[in-house]
């Protein structure tokens, strides 16, 4: 041991559960990129993980009101009532559940919605299953917690996570399952029947479940937007929904999200979140209030850009020789296998695939080993189709260069 742990941490003596921890991976492409855009470069970004479009005029609208009425104090920790009493209602009238809206609480995203619910359930020995891909946050914030990470592989079945699958995984010590449907990063969309078979399976064996649904609006036909809100009750028991305002509003950087569940979970998070960041920020919570109670236009709008776009990008990145990509049903990412071409052109890992990628076609995407899945690529096309277009052109090029 020595003092070997001060080397490595730079000479800042972290805590434990922080140097365990790693830097986002999705961040460092972001910033690879931007550097080589500082040198002149032309990059193009299939990297990031949010919208391009600009948040709704009426959603802006509301802040600025809420700006000029000096809605600018501390709030409730939890939110404030109008807002939670808004997200309980919605998921009511949409998916016939009872929740209060004490049953409900704001969060900075739902990044610290996650991570309120982890710190809170998750102790030293503790496992949490995680399907694999995964995103890259989950087994960080478990890391964080003390717990262990167990991943479920779900490649053999094209990124469809099923009750078997689970079953087969649950160890003695698993206290928390993660799902994310539509996925990040794979867009797979976990059919309602199955949902229901996992979240059973999980309960019996006394197991908790974080249902991530940030990408929830995001689905494309014929599949309709679902949400563990429509459970009986006596299985939502220990279900917690995770929703966010960042992708289905465009509001990535209003930091908005909220947790819905067990009042007693939900009572300990607040407790955690009041002593963290305190409360969400008071004007982003207006602006959320109006993105939930005004037009619903512009969800409807980015969600038919966003298909254009899968639709183009799915059947150009399968004309590419060497990648094979498989239509998502959800979200705005695509995850194509890449073995291929990774083998054809004498790359060993996703991660070198990414450096050459950026450095010889400046295309920002994504590894998979980031989520956990070796040979494959994250390329979101939160982006415009000229983008796209251009980037499997590149693409091109790069499979019929010469190894
Ligand atoms: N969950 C998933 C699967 C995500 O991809 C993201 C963001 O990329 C989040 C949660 C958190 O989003 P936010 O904190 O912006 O609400």
């Amino acid at each position: 041991m020595g003092d070997e742990w001060m080397v490595n941490g730079g000479g800042f003596p972290a805590a434990e559960r922080v140097r365990l921890m790693e830097a986002s991976s999705t961040l460092a492409v972001l910033q690879a990129a931007e550097r080589l855009r500082a040198a002149g470069q032309r990059v193009l970004d299939l990297g990031a993980g949010e919208p391009d479009f600009p948040t709704p005029e009426h959603i802006k609208e509301a802040a600025r009101r809420a700006l000029a009425e000096n809605f600018t104090r501390y709030t409730p920790a939890a939110g404030i009532a109008e807002l939670r009493a808004a997200i309980a209602r919605g998921l009511n009238e949409r998916f016939g559940s009872t929740y209060t809206p004490e049953q409900v609480m704001v969060t900075a995203g739902g990044k610290q919605a996650i991570f309120n619910a982890i710190v809170t359930l998750i102790e030293p020995g503790d496992d949490v299953l995680i399907p694999a891909p995964y995103w890259v946050t989950f087994p960080q914030i478990v890391t964080f917690a003390g717990g262990r990470n167990v991943f479920i592989s779900t490649e053999a079945n094209a990124f469809h996570l099923t009750a078997e699958m689970v079953g087969e995984t649950l160890t003695p010590r698993a206290k928390l399952l993660i799902l994310n449907s539509p996925s990040n990063p794979t867009g797979s969309v976990i059919p309602p029947t199955e949902f229901r078979r996992i979240v059973e399976l999980a309960l019996e064996r006394g197991c908790y479940v974080i249902s991530d649904e940030c990408y929830r609006e995001f689905v494309y036909p014929p599949h309709v937007p679902s949400s563990a809100a429509s459970l009986p009750e006596a299985l939502r028991e220990r279900v917690l929904i995770v929703g966010s305002f960042s992708k289905t509003y465009a509001m990535t950087g209003w930091r908005i999200g909220y947790a819905v569940g067990p009042q007693a979970w939900i009572r300990e998070m607040i407790k955690v979140q009041s002593h963290s960041t305190s409360n969400p920020t008071s004007i982003a919570q207006k602006a959320a209030l109006e993105a939930l109670t005004g037009p619903q236009e512009s969800v409807a709008h980015m969600l038919r850009e966003y298909q254009r776009r899968r639709d183009f990008l799915v059947e150009a990145l399968n004309s590419v020789p060497g990648i094979r990509c498989a239509e998502p049903e959800g979200a705005f990412y695509v995850f194509p296998n890449v073995r291929d071409l990774m083998r054809a052109r004498g790359v060993r890992t996703s991660r070198d695939l990414e450096v050459r990628l950026l450095e010889e076609c400046q295309i920002a995407l994504t590894a998979g080993v980031s989520f956990g899945t070796e040979g494959y690529v994250r390329l979101s096309y939160a982006t415009s189709l000229g983008v796209l277009r251009e980037a499997v052109t590149r693409l091109i090029r790069f499979a019929h260069a010469r190894a």
